[in-house]
């Protein structure tokens, strides 16, 4: 296949990966797409398509660089070959944008430095996509790079919704205050919502259900709350992470229980969510256990559904109102259990749930209501990688 249109290489670089896909942003086509994982480890894994091709590597890769020259290489080899594919631009995953970035920015030296400035903030993920863009501008020196932030969207939250109630003095010395999280995967629903339904006056939440797990409030297109804060750890029941909790429960599990932060950080962030509650994190494999009558596996879905219904009970009373509830990732998009099991708990907003459309599976966005619903109920498939590369031609 080749395209007459222009292409945008995307890529997610993490620790010790390095994850890309070469997208056509006005056609929605993914031309190719692979990861690399286990960078630096004694056997690293290579796998790309492209067509109806994969290709798969086992070897050493000792870091972001060579993985990137082997991503292009096999991109040589089996195609894509990027003259043929008019590459424009280089779009960067980015969590972490702070107070600078409200939209994507072009990577220049100075725009670099911000986000290794914003490591403190994100010290799992900026780091990590910095070896990506440097090794990118290093090997791709002839396209703009351009950073797309997971917070920009929240920068719009007013005031009353980023400010924790802490002494501004501490607080703004340290820019502890929300950010969000999975902003790119938000915008991009909550404008494919206004997009299809031709409105964009709509009080919308948006259920980012993936491993990782967010709500949104947008007004008119603008985010005016979100689940994730400082850090994505705030919010929902997510995969491996706890969600909210008392901040007192750190205090605690030090003082009496002898853990450090450290690793009161990593059973936070790691060990929690689902995977503490049940023991894997794969939502499939907590709803079949729960199925067989395991009650652990039954309280885990229950914890996830009252979080839920106590977001979109706060975000409807923060909207004065809902008009479209949307599921997106891959809890949200798949599993028909757990959206039925959350809109019979919102009967009381006159939430009806078309049974047999709920129980269809599609790639496309869909209304899962009945005609009679006072909310419109919606299942929205996210692109972040379509939405990265589109933010970054905009800029070009
Ligand atoms: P994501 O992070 O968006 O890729 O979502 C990953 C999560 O989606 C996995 O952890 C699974 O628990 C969940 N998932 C994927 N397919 C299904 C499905 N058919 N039913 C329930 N959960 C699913």
């Amino acid at each position: 296949m080749k395209t007459t249109h222009r292409t945008v290489l995307v890529i997610n670089s993490g620790s010790s990966s390095l994850k890309y896909q070469l997208v056509d942003p006005d056609s929605s086509a993914s031309i190719a797409s692979g990861l690399v994982e286990r960078i630096g480890e004694p056997i690293s894994a290579l796998e790309h398509r492209y067509g109806e091709e994969t290709v798969t590597r086992e070897e050493p890769i000792a870091d972001h660089t060579q993985a990137l020259r082997m991503v292009l290489s096999i991109c040589e080899e089996v195609g894509p070959n990027f003259a043929d594919y008019n590459v424009v631009a280089a779009g960067h995953r980015v969590v972490q944008g702070g107070e600078h970035f409200d939209g994507p920015a072009l990577i220049d030296d100075a725009t670099r430095n911000l986000i290794e400035e914003l490591s403190p903030l994100a010290p799992l993920h900026n780091p990590a996509h910095l070896k990506g863009i440097d090794v990118a501008r290093e090997l791709l020196p002839d396209v703009p790079h351009v950073a797309v932030f997971d917070t920009a969207f929240f920068q719009s939250l007013p005031a009353e919704a980023c400010t924790y109630a802490l002494d501004q003095e501490v607080a703004k010395k340290y820019a502890v205050r929300r950010y969000g999280a999975h902003g790119t995967s938000h915008q991009y629903v909550s404008s494919l919502v206004s997009e299809t339904l031709g409105r964009v006056d709509l009080k919308q939440i948006v259920l980012h259900l993936g491993n990782g797990a967010s709500a949104s409030a947008v007004v008119d297109g603008q985010a005016v709350d979100t689940s994730m804060g400082l850090t994505p750890l705030e919010g929902l029941v997510m995969g491996t992470r706890c969600g909210d909790i008392d901040p007192a429960a750190v205090f605690h599990l030090y003082r009496v229980g002898g853990m450090s932060i450290d690793e009161i950080d990593t059973l936070f962030n790691k060990a929690s969510g689902l995977k503490g509650l049940t023991g894997d994190n794969d939502m499939r494999v907590v709803r079949s256990l729960a199925d067989n009558g395991n009650e652990d596996a039954r309280l885990a879905l229950d914890v996830v559904l009252h979080r839920l219904v106590k977001y979109v009970g706060s975000y409807t009373a923060v909207m004065g109102g809902i008009d479209v509830l949307t599921f997106t990732a891959g809890i949200g998009e798949n599993d028909s259990d757990l959206r039925r099991e959350l809109c019979e708990r919102l009967q009381y907003l006159g939430v009806k749930l078309d049974l047999e459309k709920n129980a269809v599976r599609s790639k496309q966005p869909r209304v899962i209501s009945t005609p009679d619903s006072k909310v419109l109920v919606m299942v929205v498939p996210t692109n972040e990688e379509l939405a990265i590369a589109r933010q970054a031609l905009s800029l070009l």
